[in-house]
């Protein structure tokens, strides 16, 4: 049996000239869990070329759903970007990752920290009702250099508090708070700053960050992971994994090659 899937692409949005999404079949067969990931990718000269990619659709839907980045000469993406309704592509049969609520020791609130495409793997779990069970407050945090890289984001959350069976789950127990690098909007900042700076709470009106009920799961460059991980091991937080749940969890955005 192959390792992946030959998927159908069933639509493609082009956000900016960095980002896209698109939606494609699902094998049946293909399970996975709220915020994790698999291979994915393109048949290139009858071999396949694959990278990691967060599902950004929920675990029950019948149609997957990626963000993805267009890199320059990236080796996937300069080819992934021109892809069509119509179009196949692969996906790998076995999902993974860190990003799962499993992994994290009970708490009252879900802070979901994530930059650039980053968003992905929160997608998904905003659209999982195990998370409104087990979470009183979920804080969706998306950093970006510019406001036209959060579109993909903010429309997410809209048609979800518009949804008929979702808004009433998420109403009071989703928050969602753009934060925007190098133009002006109305939240501005790294995000590891308006956490250690409490701006973030404040401005939300709610309780500043607490070990007792804050669980965090992030997701970004590599950079920013750095720095919020030294941050929260600074204040005692612990990170999880599948073999020992903890007060955080760490998923990389992409490598950097
Ligand atoms: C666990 C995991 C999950 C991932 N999920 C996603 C996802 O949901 N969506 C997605 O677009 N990418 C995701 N990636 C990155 C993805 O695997 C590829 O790196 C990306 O698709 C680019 O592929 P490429 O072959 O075009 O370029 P590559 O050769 O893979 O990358 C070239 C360079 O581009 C930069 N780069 C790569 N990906 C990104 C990115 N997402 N944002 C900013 N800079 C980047 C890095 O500097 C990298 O060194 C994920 C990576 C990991 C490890």
């Amino acid at each position: 049996m192959s390792a992946f899937n030959r998927e159908q692409v069933l639509s493609v949005r082009h956000w900016t000239d960095t980002l896209f999404s698109f939606t494609t079949t699902r094998d049946p067969g293909f399970r996975f869990q709220s915020g994790q990931f698999a291979m994915m990718g393109l048949e290139v000269d009858g071999r396949p070329l694959l990278r990691a990619y967060s599902m950004a659709s929920a675990h029950y839907e019948e149609s997957l759903e990626f963000f993805s980045i267009k890199v320059p000469d990236g080796p996937l993406t300069s080819r992934l970007q021109l892809i069509r309704e119509g179009d196949t592509i692969l996906v790998g049969r076995k999902a993974t990752g860190t990003l799962i609520v499993d992994n994290l020791l009970p708490g009252s609130r879900l802070l979901l920290l994530s930059t650039g495409t980053g968003l992905a793997p929160f997608v998904s779990l905003i659209k999982d009702p195990e998370v409104y069970e087990r979470y009183e407050d979920i804080i969706l945090v998306h950093g970006c250099r510019q406001v036209a890289e959060l579109a993909y984001g903010e429309q997410v959350v809209d048609n979800l508090k518009n949804d008929e069976i979702f808004g009433e789950m998420l109403e009071g127990k989703l928050v969602y708070y753009p934060t925007v690098t190098r133009e002006p909007f109305r939240n501005r900042g790294r995000i590891t700053d308006l956490i250690s700076s409490a701006k973030l709470f404040d401005d939300i009106g709610q309780s500043p960050l607490s070990i007792d009920t804050d669980r965090i799961m992030m997701c970004g460059s590599p950079a920013m992971l750095e720095d919020l991980k030294n941050m929260f091991v600074g204040l005692g937080f612990d990170e999880g994994n599948h073999s020992e749940p903890g007060h955080f969890v760490i998923e990389k955005a992409f490598v950097e090659r």
